[in-house]
């Protein structure tokens, strides 16, 4: 049996039950094939995917705190510090009814790899909580961010882990978390990134991995002849990277026609009204529903068929797992060209593999949504300077950052003889800077 064959079987059979975490590790050792072949005599002496595969250490701990009525719930708090090879762990932190120590070992996996394509210096990890902020009172997300944190403070450091937002965990989050650390610990260091522009935030930030998808879309159309400009484009998803993506999309003169939210998807022929999607989903916490409600001429549709939207780009911004191989299918039916992935591992392996074998130019979320990591590296970056940089020089840094990502992915794929593989352009660039570091530092 092959040695990555050897380690897939033995990732299942030591983590049960985390299929997402399985599907992970499958799809980035499938595309090290080659890299694996060529080294495998030295990989395996060494041991070096099984250390690889196994995070460094694992933190899963109890969160009680009290809601409007006077009652105690408890939650689940994880913190997976994957690998430090290259810097402080980094990533960010999930709360949502869904998580589980298998989802955040997947993301905090996932999170390695990307997190060596920025080129900057971060290890990877990840965190979160089965805990679900929609339909609370701010004063329950600042019980529960306060309790999360009371634990969380003894494992992270602006110097050891370095926590951020994903999904659930925004300003309001981060604003209540980092205030919980400094009581506690007494020090103020840029502990989280995402912080609010008043207490050490980078300008950029909100922006950055809406705007680092579209950059590096943008380039991968470029580079293989193609503009943005003039093209109709899907965004799912209405949260963050939704909305930044639809910014920069509709800047950059493409018309972004749908968007969604767990409960449905809306269609707006003429190009979504940027200030009505914030106004809902920013301001009032609102549903993407409310879209139609404030503009008449736009469809609202029950249900998962976003997909079903013609559109030359596809950038599913949402979740895991949102797009399948019949999405995929319908996609390219209706002259889909490109797929950019803003969340993380938004697409289905078999939807991965019919986007390639049909040419379908497809960027693997490791690549295209590391701006919001990337950014957050030059937000620790100000914090240990002790200063703040201009929009324009974050933003200008991330477009640069982004680039070079397509770049290395691109080359990568080509060394190894699949070029416009950015999947394994990705997992491969990625992968060989993680190695080195490891091996540089010994067992
Ligand atoms: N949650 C984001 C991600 O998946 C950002 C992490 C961070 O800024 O540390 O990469």
């Amino acid at each position: 049996m092959s040695y990555i064959d050897e380690v897939m079987e033995r990732v299942v059979a030591k983590n049960p039950g985390e299929a997402e975490f399985h599907q992970a590790v499958k799809e980035v050792l499938d595309s090290l094939r080659l890299v694996v072949e060529a080294n495998e005599e030295e990989y395996r002496k060494n041991g070096l995917l099984e250390r690889l595969v196994e995070p460094e250490r694992v933190i899963s701990f109890r969160v009680p705190w009290v809601d409007d009525q006077g009652r105690v719930q408890v939650n689940r708090g994880f913190r997976v510090q994957f690998n430090s090879a290259i810097g402080p762990y980094k990533g960010g932190l999930r709360f949502h009814p869904s998580v589980n120590q298998g989802i955040i070992k997947f993301l905090g996996f996932e999170q390695c790899f990307k997190n060596s394509l920025t080129g900057l210096p971060i290890g990877g990890g990840k965190g979160g909580a089965d805990f679900d902020p929609k339909g609370k009172s701010d004063r329950e997300v600042m019980a529960f961010c306060q309790s999360f944190m009371t634990e969380l403070n003894k494992y992270i450091g602006a110097d050891t882990d370095v926590p951020a937002g994903d999904i659930g965990v925004g300003a309001r989050e981060i604003g209540f978390l980092f205030g919980q650390y400094k009581r506690i610990r007494g020090v103020y260091e840029g502990v989280l990134t995402g912080k609010g522009l008043t207490y050490g935030g980078s300008l950029a930030r909100t922006e950055a991995t809406g705007y680092g998808l579209i950059y590096l879309l943008d380039e991968m159309l470029k580079q293989n002849g193609k503009e943005l400009a003039g093209k109709t484009v899907v965004v799912s998803g209405s949260g963050n990277v939704a909305i930044y993506a639809t910014q920069k999309a509709t800047q950059l003169g493409a018309k972004v026609v749908a968007l969604s939210d767990s409960n449905g998807w809306i269609y707006d022929a003429n190009g979504i009204n940027l200030d009505v999607v914030r106004e809902i989903k920013e301001v009032r916490r609102g549903r993407i529903k409310e879209y139609a409600d404030a503009v008449p001429s736009s469809e609202y549709h029950e249900g998962k068929g976003i997909w079903s939207v013609k559109c030359d780009i596809a950038l599913p911004c949402a979740t895991q797992n949102e797009l399948n191989l019949d999405d995929v299918k319908t996609l390219v039916a209706n002259g889909c060209f490109a797929v950019a992935e803003g969340a993380n591992m938004p697409t289905t392996r078999e939807a991965t593999e019919y986007l390639l074998e049909n040419k379908i130019m497809f960027a693997p979320g490791k690549a295209a949504n590391a701006g919001g990591v990337a950014t957050s590296a030059l937000e620790m970056t100000q914090n240990s300077m002790r200063l703040s940089w201009t929009f324009e020089e974050v933003d200008k840094k991330l477009q640069e950052i982004m680039v070079g990502i397509f770049s290395k992915m691109a080359d990568a794929a080509k060394r190894y003889g699949v070029e416009g593989n950015y999947v394994a352009g990705a997992n491969i660039a990625g992968f060989e800077k993680v190695v080195m570091a490891m091996n540089a530092q010994g067992i």
